[in-house]
């Protein structure tokens, strides 16, 4: 298969920013790719080479991809770089610059697929003393060989810049209609979730069809897709909601893990599926000591806790230990301390079993240890003690209660954020009590004291029904110097030169960028705007709902994947609420 042919499609959904388009053009490039390549081209399409969970990135520095570009055109260094500057864009740079140079050479070869991912893999492996001309080297040779168009992609590709706008969920729709129907996208979902691997579903799909999906396993070392909880804001509610009865449990601010055992290897991930075991070396010792099963998935969140006191501490100190050296003294400083709360195998897939019996499975193969304990649970039909095991969270560090239904399909729904769990956190006052997490979309240029750096940020929320980001406010207070100074290094390799197709903003920035970056606000309240896109029209029309007075709390959510920002169904929640308490 030609590289080609992959840039066309690419072309194509960039310049859409409608949902059913891009489909179309996925399914055209899925059916018109040989099977053993779809796994490939599934990754390269997402601007990777392989699940997030494999940990092998592409990234190459902006600066060397530039090296790159001088040494197959033949021109100096100075002039790419000053192109790259000038548009903003080192995909657009190393086009124009071979545009203009091939107009007097002829150019040699075709690219095919496997050699631009083989290379691309190479270069992401290339590692040690002289692994930088080594990599100049492989990609020169790559781009000595690209017409300039796919230059562009490449380029993009390479530095993980290519951001086509395509979402999970999208290249879910394009496999289920392309290999079988819409009808039977459940199923293709349901492989994604227990694998977190779109590149093997597709694959799977492809050669065995739905027959090879229906096989397809939940295999220790593979990621599962994370459950997640609705929110709701009284006791009452959610345990209405719930069937009248529920299992209540802490909920503990600190990092989800789901962690791997394989007899005495453990991996741990990230509620965004990065294998995070590095960071934890004091959760895999005490994994080795407290499971008892040889082969076992559990799920827990993992929290601060002061060494002197005991108490928990702030979820951010956690984020001490996302560094690559000097993690033992991290562990020292900031111990952690487990809370197990499922199992979802345990030598047998657990994950269809009714929440009850997958706890009592947890129970029998975790023997408790000093920081590696069950979470704390009662289970209640009565208000009033519901209420007070939430006060009693509140004052052991916790956020609030997790309720979770006890029914015959109370199951463990991989990748859903269904109403099996319900988070019950502090109620809302009529002022905004509780922070929100929010996502980056874009930002203004500032003025003033500012000038020169970000004045403001324009922050989004997640519609997880249509799959976008409609803002909710912008976002100039909180910052601390040195946050200011760092948010241009933090946000710069999400720059795009255009409004991203899944953002909804009525608003137009100065700088657009790839929804990313997550981070934590708190505001006033609530109100109705007619500027911002968040709930547009729910409650007014013409008008969305926007936090007025946001700050930043000082709270980067590196943890959470912008589609685990704070969702336009919360706000509305949220605003519902606050008028509850006004009335
Ligand atoms: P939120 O991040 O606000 O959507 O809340 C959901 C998160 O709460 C989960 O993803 C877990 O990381 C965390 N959590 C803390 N305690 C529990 C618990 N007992 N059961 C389930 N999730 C919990």
């Amino acid at each position: 298969m030609w590289y080609s042919e992959l840039v066309e499609a690419y072309e194509k959904i960039e310049a859409t920013t409608k949902r059913l388009e891009m489909t179309d053009y996925l399914v055209e490039l899925f059916k018109n790719t040989p099977s053993e390549l779809l796994d490939k081209v599934v990754y390269l399409t997402q601007g990777r080479l392989y699940p997030e969970f494999v940990g092998i990135e592409l990234g190459l520095a902006e600066k060397l991809a530039l090296r790159a570009v001088a040494n197959a055109a033949g021109v100096p260094v100075k002039n790419v770089e000053s192109e790259a500057k000038r548009v903003g864009d080192v995909g657009l740079a190393a086009e124009d610059i071979l545009k203009k140079k091939r107009q007097a050479t002829l150019f040699s070869g075709r690219l095919d697929v496997e050699t631009v991912y083989g290379t691309l893999d190479k270069i992401a492996r290339t590692t040690g003393e002289g692994s930088v001309d080594a990599k100049i080297k492989l990609l020169s040779g790559l781009l000595a060989d690209a017409n300039p168009k796919e230059a562009k992609y490449l380029m993009r590709t390479v530095t993980g810049r290519l951001r086509l706008g395509v979402a999970d969920m999208t290249i879910l729709d394009a496999l289920a209609v392309a290999f079988a129907s819409k009808e039977q996208r459940e199923l293709v979902e349901r492989a994604y979730n227990i694998t977190s691997d779109l590149g093997y579903v597709a694959k799977l799909l492809a050669e065995e069809g739905l027959e090879g999906l229906k096989r397809c396993k939940i295999t220790v070392g593979r990621p599962i897709r994370m459950m997640l909880a609705q929110r709701l804001t009284s006791a009452e509610e959610t345990l209405e909601k719930l069937g009248g009865r529920a299992a209540c449990e802490f909920k503990y601010d600190g990092e989800r893990i789901q962690l791997h055992k394989k007899s005495d290897e453990i991996l741990l991930f990230s509620r965004r599926l990065e294998n995070i075991t590095a960071q934890y070396p004091d959760v895999v010792d005490a994994a080795r000591r407290c499971i008892l099963a040889e082969d076992a998935i559990v799920e827990g969140e993992c929290v601060a806790v002061d060494p002197d006191t005991g108490d928990f501490l702030p979820f951010q100190e956690l984020m001490h230990r996302r560094r690559k050296y000097g993690i033992e003294r991290a562990v020292k400083e900031f111990p952690a301390s487990f809370f197990l709360f499922d199992a979802l195998y345990d030598g047998e897939d657990l994950t269809q079993m009714p929440y009850p019996e997958r706890r009592r499975r947890l129970e029998a193969i975790v023997r408790e240890g000093n920081n590696f304990r069950l979470s704390e649970m009662i289970t209640s039909d009565d208000v009033n003690e519901i209420e007070r095991f939430f006060e009693l969270a509140i004052e052991s560090g916790c956020e609030g209660l997790m309720l979770k239904s006890i029914a015959e399909d109370s199951v463990y729904q991989a990748g859903a954020r269904g109403w099996l769990w319900i988070k019950l956190k502090r109620s809302y006052q009529s002022k905004m009590a509780e922070p929100i997490d929010v996502v980056v979309v874009g930002t203004f240029m500032g003025k003033g004291r500012r000038a020169g750096t970000y004045g403001a940020l324009l922050v989004a929320v997640y519609d997880d029904d249509r799959d976008v980001f409609p803002t909710v406010c912008k976002l100039g207070s909180g910052f601390s110097d040195k946050d200011l100074e760092n948010l241009p290094k933090i946000l710069e390799p999400y720059k795009i030169g255009h409004k991203h197709p899944r953002v909804e903003s009525s608003i137009e920035a100065d700088i657009w960028f790839t929804p990313a970056v997550v981070l934590e606000i708190i505001g006033d309240e609530l109100t109705l705007s007619p500027v911002h896109t968040c709930a547009f029209g729910q409650i007014r029309e013409g008008a969305g709902i926007a936090v007025r007075f946001p700050r930043f709390t000082g709270r980067f959510r590196e943890d959470k994947a912008p589609e685990d920002a704070t969702t336009v169904k919360e706000i509305v929640e949220m605003y519902q609420a606050q008028l509850k308490k006004i009335e």
